[in-house]
């Protein structure tokens, strides 16, 4: 019988760790060590305090576990029918779910998240591997009935080995997001979780064994950027990357993966507006900013940090953020705090220093402001829910993703001049509109220059819509059908049939 949540946070909160936590890469159905016998620790960031070591892999693992993923590639994985390859991602979504309790507090350990968000990653990503399950027995190509001499058809082919770069954000359903649709469309993977946030991946790839995934087709190698990630994206037998982190990696990335011609799906964060028009539902609105914002203490590439406001509605609409953001408690992740901790010390110092530099510059902090701690754990990198009020469009608080719980408010006169405002970074992930007239919404919603919109409900979207970014916010695709487009490649078949 396996641990009750409450066991299993008791057990954290008293020993500082947990026990049968995985310890080495999982490459070819083994746990493997690095050759090095390198090894990095994982801190909580609630404490600060480490509590759990981990592999420090390097180019030697990242060989092995691309040369299992290509021989299962062009082996046992391609015979695997489509039927049997959805039955094993939903045995898989069957036992995410049996596990959720202990792969949710451990993201909240590594992540630093609150275990009510872990929990919710967690079935996010049970239900996202499930949609996947669904569409494997569902890929084919088309007849092409252009000439009667000849029969033409499309085949739709797995890409080949894929490789998956994960931050530490959302640590679990971003790696299940880009691998059930991989393995859906036939691929093998080779997976590298972030250096802070290693332990669910690996947790993930033993759970789609016992699911009946044959060895060597998902591995996960743990380690640095440099040492492990590096060369996982620069070998030629990769034909796709998967990443999601910043701009400045990921278009590293990007360049890597063109020396070889292998295709990506890069998301890279997002600068996303909140717009409130004049006219909006105000309760909604206020609630809806502050949680887009404040949610995951910032820490999520689609947050709504900028807030575009009406000046008719501006003073009153900031008034009950303010007060909503300086009623959230700010704790450890396991102790039933609204909201966690950030992931790590630099993160932490890089969400102040432009909030001091905000300061310097005479903007106006209206809450917020200053890094807490957790009174009961004497540590921890924790930072108070933030506003900047009125904000001019090229201020670094307006143009650069903080990815902390730092909100940024610009002040417009109408629905043109929010358009614009809500257009001016170089991002263009997320955005919403909140308004009471649906011709706004709609005109709001086709001149928004951002992969999505919602409106009236930020985190609107499931796991059945695609998502990504415009601009520097990325290409490609994840979520929905065309989330499994990005893994299959066309191959156009002609045959003469008229003698
Ligand atoms: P952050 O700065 O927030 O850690 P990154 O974009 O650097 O964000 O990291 C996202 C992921 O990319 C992590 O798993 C990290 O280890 C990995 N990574 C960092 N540098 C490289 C690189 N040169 N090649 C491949 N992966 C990398």
């Amino acid at each position: 019988m396996s641990a009750s949540l409450s066991q299993l946070i008791e057990e954290a909160r008293s020993t500082g760790t947990l026990s049968g936590l995985p310890k080495s890469n999982f490459i070819d159905g083994q746990w493997v060590d690095a050759e090095s016998g390198a090894r990095m620790e994982t801190y909580d960031p609630g404490t600060g305090k480490a509590y759990a070591d981990f592999a420090a892999s390097g180019a030697a693992e990242v060989d092995r576990a691309i040369a299992a993923a290509e021989r299962e590639q062009y082996g046992r994985w391609r015979d695997v029918t489509p039927q049997e390859r959805g039955a094993i991602l939903r045995r898989a979504a069957q036992l995410v779910e049996e596990n959720a309790e202990r792969l949710a507090v451990v993201e909240t350990l590594d992540s630093g998240k609150s275990i009510g968000e872990a929990q919710g990653d967690v079935a996010g990503t049970a239900r996202v591997i499930n949609y996947y399950a669904g569409l494997a027995d569902k890929i084919h190509g088309e007849t092409i009935n252009s000439r009667r001499s000849h029969l033409t058809y499309t085949l739709r082919e797995p890409l080949g080995v894929t490789a998956h770069i994960i931050p530490w954000n959302y640590p679990t359903s971003t790696l299940a997001r880009g691998i059930a649709p991989a393995l859906a469309a036939g691929c093998t993977v080779v997976a590298k979780p972030a250096e802070t946030t290693p332990l669910t991946a690996l947790m993930l790839a033993d759970l789609f064994q016992k699911a009946g995934l044959p060895d060597g087709v998902l591995n996960v190698v743990t380690g640095t950027g440099s040492e492990a990630g590096a060369p996982l994206v620069e070998d030629k037998r990769i034909r796709h990357i998967t990443f999601t982190g910043s701009v400045r990696t990921g278009v590293q990335v990007g360049q890597v993966a063109m020396r070889n011609v292998a295709s990506t799906i890069l998301e890279l964060g997002g600068k996303s507006p909140f717009i409130a028009l004049a006219d909006c539902d105000m309760d909604r609105a206020v609630d809806d900013a502050v949680w887009a914002i404040y949610s995951n203490a910032g820490q999520i590439c689609s947050a709504g940090s900028r807030l575009v406001i009406d000046r008719a509605i501006h003073e009153e609409f900031v008034a009950r953020v303010v007060e909503k953001a300086r009623g959230i408690t700010v704790g450890h992740g396991l102790g039933g705090a609204d909201v966690g901790a950030i992931n790590n010390p630099m993160q932490l110092e890089k969400v102040h220093g432009f909030v001091e530099r905000a300061r310097e510059r005479g903007r106006t902090v209206l809450c917020g402001g200053e890094t807490a701690t957790d009174a009961e754990n004497g540590g921890g990198w924790f930072y108070r829910p933030t506003l900047i009020d009125n904000v001019p469009s090229d201020d670094e608080v307006i143009q650069d993703e903080i990815f902390g719980p730092v909100l940024s408010v610009q002040v417009v006169d109408g629905i043109e001049e929010a358009i614009t405002a809500a257009n001016c970074t170089d991002f263009g992930l997320m955005s919403c509109v909140y308004t009471q007239d649906v011709s706004k919404a709609l005109r709001v919603a086709r001149d928004l220059d951002t992969g999505q919109v919602s409106v009236n409900d930020y985190w609107a979207n499931g796991w059945d819509v695609p998502f990504g970014g415009t601009k520097l916010s990325g290409i490609g695709r994840e979520k929905g059908t065309e989330g499994l487009e990005g893994y299959l490649q066309t191959k156009g078949v002609s045959i003469r049939i008229d003698g």
